[in-house]
């Protein structure tokens, strides 16, 4: 009985027990019964446990950390479900959803392997949660968090013993790894991706597995190519909601309605099962063609051959050594099986490490310093697609992450467009922008390249601020959170770290666009002729030029650029500057309107 187990329940926190009962203290909604009842009936009596751990969202395995060692029988765990963090940005509601369904399911899952299970709800920071917990249990146990908000919340715990970290075995790779593969900083992923792959002998062969198997270490070069509806894409697979689902959601739908973004119940995997159904579609029905279209963008699919794996795979549901060895192990072309292992073995590897290294992008080596950091976290732009602030709730020392110092110029500081929250009712006219950001408020997900070339671009182009721009991105994106948006966006979209983890800032024309995707077919404007992109791409050259010039991989475009005509040149200013005022009125583009 958990009210008997639990001598000191905390003040701001509902608990749910072995027996069903609830102690209901100061919260925010009604418990949902079914989740209750089918957890007090699975829930095994908390006698004589040895070990509590508490689990974070985001690590909702029991194949990695304490619980891979730990008797079920001996073991209790601690689960939260954060009403005050979905609360400290605008978060999508299909990423609120999808969290807390398949925590709720991993409730359940280790009740019924025997792990006393112990699920809370609460508005008040994990810090405070946990200390009651500890007082009543003793100290607890835990797996580093990926992310830094979350480390810093359990700080005080960490410092006065009652939680103790282990170090978080979802990472493929050490600091180790990270720090003997760089001379820098600055970072560079294709050393430390060269090195993982030696360390690890992933996509290795020879005696020594000392060589690259195809002879090559990337097939980068291989994938680029334009899709356009043949081979045809795989039907994204569709997910009965169960009850626990189903409470999730009308919970979300109830509780959270001030967040954005359509909720879709019927893609959301929450059991295991469900998590591990998704991967196998992946790999049955993406891989092999993923690599060479990865790439590519387009209208009639949002997901071409994307695995749509991240956001159940940021949470562990599924691991990332599974997904790797699956991969390497799978019967595909190599040019997709190692474009995949790069993403998560490379790319997904690296980035946490330069968050790391960076301290969440506050201290920015060499040249920037520290960066400022102001006390409430971003929103984004909420109020443009309400009209009202973001209710900011009681934070304790949630603070906003760095701002970037303008790297390029002294500008980046136009505020995001309302296009960024609304694509239907203040559309910019612009095909490709109003297609991603209609997905992204639609699906909570949109592909890689869609959030770097054509999110990133249009608002690095326009100078839009960058953090604004990494808040939207964290509040939208189901598989977001800062370490994953922070070096994503700020480090590399946005060029706003300049070339701590990036050597040239990803910019692009409408040539670009038009080459890797169909959005320019049903666009009003014509990419040779009209398109502000076009001349938004030489004029962020021009603006940014004595930051740009001496960069050797844009000295094709800077050498243009100086052959570019005066005249030619005031013409794109002119064009920028009536960009970012229609835009920033929620104007749609026209080709008139920008003359
Ligand atoms: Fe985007 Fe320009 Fe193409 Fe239109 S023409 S879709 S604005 S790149």
């Amino acid at each position: 009985m958990i009210a008997v187990s639990s001598p000191a329940l905390p003040s701001h926190a509902r608990i749910f027990g072995a027996s069903g009962t609830v102690k209901h203290l100061a919260m925010r909604s009604k418990p949902t019964s079914v989740f209750l009842d089918l957890l007090a009936a699975a829930n095994p009596k908390p006698a004589k446990l040895l070990s509590w751990v508490f689990i974070n969202e985001d690590q909702l395995s029991d194949r990695i950390g304490p619980l891979v060692e730990l008797e079920p029988a001996r073991t209790g765990i601690v689960l939260i479900e954060s009403h005050w963090k979905a609360s400290l940005r605008p978060y999508h509601k299909q990423r609120l959803a999808l969290i807390w369904a398949n925590q709720r399911h991993f409730a359940l899952e280790q009740a019924r392997r025997g792990v006393h299970v112990r699920y809370l709800t609460a508005t008040t920071p994990y810090r405070a949660v946990l200390a009651e917990q500890a007082k009543a249990l003793g100290p607890l146990q835990a797996m580093t968090p990926a992310e830094r908000e979350m480390r810093a919340d359990l700080l005080p715990l960490i410092q006065s013993k009652q939680l103790h970290l282990v170090r978080h075995d979802g990472w493929l790779t050490t600091r180790d790894d990270f720090t003997k593969s760089q001379s820098g900083p600055p970072w560079r992923m294709d050393k430390f991706y060269r090195h993982v792959r030696k360390q690890s002998g992933i996509l290795m062969e020879g005696p020594k597995l000392d060589k690259y198997v195809g002879g090559k270490l990337s097939f980068d070069v291989d994938n680029r190519l334009r899709w356009d509806g043949d081979p045809q894409a795989p039907k994204l697979p569709v997910f009965k909601p169960d009850a626990i689902v189903s409470e999730v959601c009308d919970m979300v739908e109830r509780d959270f309605a001030h967040h954005p973004g359509v909720l879709d119940r019927s893609s959301i995997p929450a059991t295991l099962a469900q998590c591990q159904s998704l991967w196998k579609w992946a790999l049955k029905s993406c891989m092999t063609e993923f690599g060479p279209y990865e790439d590519a963008m387009s209208s009639k699919s949002r997901t071409i051959f994307h695995t749509r794996i991240g956001a159940i795979m940021n949470l562990h549901r599924i691991l990332p050594r599974d997904v790797v060895a699956d991969a390497e192990k799978a019967d595909i072309p190599l040019s997709s099986k190692e474009g995949f292992i790069r993403q998560i073995l490379g790319w997904r590897e690296f980035v946490h490490h330069v968050h790391i290294a960076t301290d969440g992008f506050r201290t920015l080596p060499p040249e920037s310093g520290s960066v400022p950091v102001t006390s409430t976290p971003g929103h984004g732009g909420y109020a443009l697609w309400t009209g009202k602030p973001w209710p900011v709730p009681d934070l304790l020392g949630v603070d906003s992450g760095g701002a970037q110092p303008a790297f390029l110029a002294g500008r980046h500081t136009s505020p995001l467009p309302p296009v960024f929250w609304d694509s239907t009712q203040t559309p910019s006219g612009m095909n490709c922008l109003d297609q991603v950001v209609t997905a992204v408020w639609q699906e909570s997900y949109s592909h890689h390249i869609t959030r770097l070339m054509v999110l990133s671009n249009i608002a690095t182009l326009l100078d839009i601020s960058p953090r604004e721009l990494t808040d939207w991105f964290w509040a939208a994106y189901a598989d977001a959170w800062d370490w994953v948006v922070e070096p994503n966006v700020l480090g590399m979209g946005t060029y706003a770290a300049g070339e701590v983890m990036t050597t040239k800032p990803y910019i692009a024309g409408s040539a670009y666009i038009n080459k890797m995707s169909d959005y320019c077919r049903g666009c009003r404007f014509k990419p040779d002729v009209d398109c502000p992109l076009k001349f938004l791409y030489w004029a962020f050259l021009e603006r940014h030029k004595a930051r740009l010039d001496n960069n050797p991989r844009l000295f094709m475009p800077m050498r243009s650029l100086a052959k570019r005509a005066a005249s030619a040149k005031a013409a794109d200013a002119k064009v920028f500057d009536r960009v970012v005022q229609l835009l920033v009125r929620g104007e749609p583009l026209t080709a008139k309107a920008l003359l």
